[in-house]
């Protein structure tokens, strides 16, 4: 029997035409895909028709799937030599859990391949017409969560002293903690502050805001999760009417 394989593939922020032909190629390839929910319909149009699709986020059962099924799987199905695709939103090693699914494939011997995808904090920022570096403006970019596991702490205080524009991913529900901390950091009130949610898709919206409005800005314009937050000097470059146009954008 042809031995299987597991190819980790970023399905990027939603937009197909963001894919990248490695991706297509691997959901083309595939025997069995297992799914995030935000790895987007259309992008899985672009699957082997006779591929089995699992959903394993909260889309396809009760809650999310746990991930040790999930690896679990995974490994099964590549023993019984089945090509499996592994499809995550954005980039699988950002904030994707890719790392620890390639470690447990290697610890089963299963052959692990990685196909990046574009992470939604790029993709947001562009979408937001907010460049992440900038030789007037800063000389890089922090990318962290707005979530932290039980027993983590981010010192924001530690970031905020970078100078250096945060992208924060899963930061919606924590915004008034993270603007807290970041103000008690010295980070001034009035620090540009972008939101976008559901980047490159249909329903994107974003809000161009402050540091300090940021929490109620976003209550005001119902903008919720999956999105991302830009804070810092950069973010004041975003522009109304920086995305395309069937997409709304809510001005703050
Ligand atoms: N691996 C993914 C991140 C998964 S963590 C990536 O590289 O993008 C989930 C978080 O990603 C969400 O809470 C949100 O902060 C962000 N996210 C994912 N897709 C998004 C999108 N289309 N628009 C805005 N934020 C998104």
């Amino acid at each position: 029997m042809k031995a299987g394989r597991v190819i980790l593939v970023g399905a990027g922020p939603g937009d197909p035409e963001l894919l990248t032909l490695k991706a297509v190629k691997a959901l083309q390839a595939a025997d069995v895909i297992l799914a995030d929910d935000l790895a987007s319909d259309e992008v899985l149009a672009y699957a082997n028709p006779a591929a089995r699709i699992v959903h394993v986020g909260k889309r396809g059962g009760c809650k999310s799937t746990p991930q040790e099924f999930i690896e679990r799987l995974m490994v099964a199905e590549a023993r019984s030599g089945k090509i499996v695709v592994r499809l995550k939103g954005g980039d699988p090693f950002i904030f994707g859990r890719g790392g620890e699914e390639c470690e447990a494939m290697r610890a089963a011997g299963v052959d692990c391949e990685v196909v990046n995808g574009i992470t939604s904090g790029l993709a947001a920022a562009t979408a937001a017409g907010v460049p992440l570096t900038h030789r007037d403006f800063c000389h890089g970019a922090i990318l962290v969560t707005g979530h932290e596991r039980e027993g983590e702490r981010t010192d924001w205080a530690a970031l905020a002293r970078t100078g250096l524009p945060l992208v924060i991913y899963m930061g919606i529900a924590n915004s008034a903690a993270i603007r807290t901390a970041l103000l008690k950091a010295g980070m001034v009130p009035g620090t540009p502050a972008v939101a976008v949610s559901n980047a490159t898709r249909d329903d994107e919206r974003s809000l161009a805001t402050t540091l300090s409005a940021l929490p109620e800005d976003l209550a005001r314009a119902g903008i919720g999760s999956p999105a991302i937050l830009v804070v810092g000097a950069i973010a004041g470059l975003a522009r109304a009417g920086s995305l395309s146009p069937p997409r709304a954008t809510a001005s703050g």
